[in-house]
């Protein structure tokens, strides 16, 4: 068999997968499951993995992380862990397909809250259970072993809870066999059937901010009795404005407050005030320094309205690298599956990824896939085609994702798959 009969039969058994793959991600979006709670998802994901014959079916890993161990007939040391992440979001479903989402979480921390698919994990899920069906299917060919590596947790587990990639290697669900290299990607509004990819920095380093303002809890009507936590807090938020300025200003970060949370009511001076959101850095080595700016802020501009103030920093995730090298051996891989002129450079987002966990520790790429009716402008950006369903970004509402380019994700998973087992997709440096 030549090379090119081997990739003619993965992209055959790819599209054969199709309408399996478009019914799973209906299955999945329909009933979405909230961070650390994707029980019927992963049972879904379990069920069709074991319905494969695979090596091993790892289940529970992290909450409800599955891990699949296929085996392939030919010897071949290399091991690839294809991994996609499995929950839903905190959003309403205005995507406006027959299979829309109409799930709200009652018990979830916080909540209640209306559950959606917002950010495409329901075509990560589903292409991976396709691939996982076209690999297990020609598994005689294959040199080397592959792990279908489904993350729950991924937009962050509720706060207290471990979970997401770094939990799954905490419990060392990729301890055995160790992957050579880690390969995903995410679906994104750029246009349908395109390929991102970015050497160095992808995604930002992330992490989540609690603080917490105190005061003395007194009468509205009094307030010179207690102490107020608000001038503080809005002290606080507009200082934060000034960090930008103490960090170098061609590595892009951002902070931004998204909740606060207190405990007064009109007529009563709460006792504490808690801010709750999120740090993003381009460059990775900053992000210490603005930690340590923004707990020196929170403290003494509390001391200086008579209040205290704790900072904490919670569910750190490290940027996605892409190394150079990684790229330069995916992009051959990239162009055959959806050809030269659909495969881009695209520039970085301080959007985060916990990808990152196993890309950074095994090597590997995490690329994106367009999903969306656009077109990019002059500066690389989508923006809509006429005609089409329109542009809307991930986390959006609105968001949605073409169910006919999902068999492009399946055919991608299968060439990097069978390229870095055979060697063709590795830096020369291994
Ligand atoms: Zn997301
Ligand atoms: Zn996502």
């Amino acid at each position: 068999m030549t090379d090119q009969s081997i990739y003619d039969a993965f992209d055959e058994a790819a599209r054969a997968t199709a309408d399996q793959v478009i019914a799973w991600r209906h299955q999945i979006h329909q009933n979405p499951e909230l961070s650390n709670r994707e029980e019927q998802t992963s049972a879904l994901i379990a069920d069709h993995l074991r319905s494969l014959g695979l090596d091993e079916v790892r289940t529970g890993i992290a909450g409800h992380g599955v891990v699949g161990v296929l085996r392939g007939g030919q010897s071949g040391e290399r091991v690839i862990a294809l991994r996609a992440d499995i929950d839903a979001l905190p959003v309403t479903d205005e995507s406006g397909v027959s299979f829309a989402s109409t799930v709200v979480d009652e018990d979830y921390p916080g909540g209640p809250f209306p559950v959606a698919h917002a950010c495409g994990h329901d075509c990560h899920a589903a292409t991976l259970m396709g691939a996982a069906t076209v690999l297990a299917g020609r598994r005689a060919g294959l040199p080397g072993t592959v792990l279908f590596v489904f993350q729950p947790a991924e937009e962050g587990p509720p706060v207290g809870e471990p979970g997401g990639a770094q939990q799954m290697l905490v419990e060392g669900a990729l301890d055995d066999p160790r992957p050579t290299m880690a390969f995903g990607f995410h679906v994104t509004p750029y246009p349908k059937g395109s390929i991102g990819y970015r050497a160095g920095n992808q995604f930002g380093a992330s992490c989540l901010i609690k603080i917490v303002v105190t005061g003395m809890q007194v009468h509205g009507s009094t307030p010179w009795m207690g102490v107020d936590t608000m001038p503080a807090v809005g002290a606080i938020l507009t200082g934060i404005g000034q960090l930008y300025r103490q960090i170098n200003g061609f590595d892009p970060i951002t902070v931004s407050i998204g909740h606060i949370e207190d405990v007064g009511r009109f007529n009563i001076i709460g006792e504490t005030t808690t801010l709750w959101g999120t740090i993003r850095c381009a460059v990775e080595s900053d992000m210490p320094e603005v930690q340590r700016r923004l707990t020196t802020l929170a403290e003494h501009t509390a001391q200086a309205y008579n209040c205290t103030a704790t900072a904490e920093y919670l569910q750190d995730v490290p940027a996605v690298h892409n190394a150079p090298e990684w790229v330069e051996a995916g992009l051959p891989t990239f162009e055959r599956v959806v050809g030269a002129d659909r495969v881009a450079q695209t520039s970085a987002t301080l959007g985060y990824d916990d990808v990152s966990e196993f890309v950074n520790k095994y090597g590997g790429l995490y690329v994106t896939l367009g999903v969306q009716d656009t077109t990019l402008d002059e500066n690389g950006n989508p923006v809509p085609i006429d005609g089409g369903r329109g542009l809307a970004f991930n986390h959006n509402p609105r968001f949605y994702a073409d169910d006919e380019t999902l068999v492009e994700g399946v055919r991608l998973h299968c060439h990097v798959a069978y390229d870095h087992l055979s060697g063709i997709l590795t830096p020369a440096s291994q």
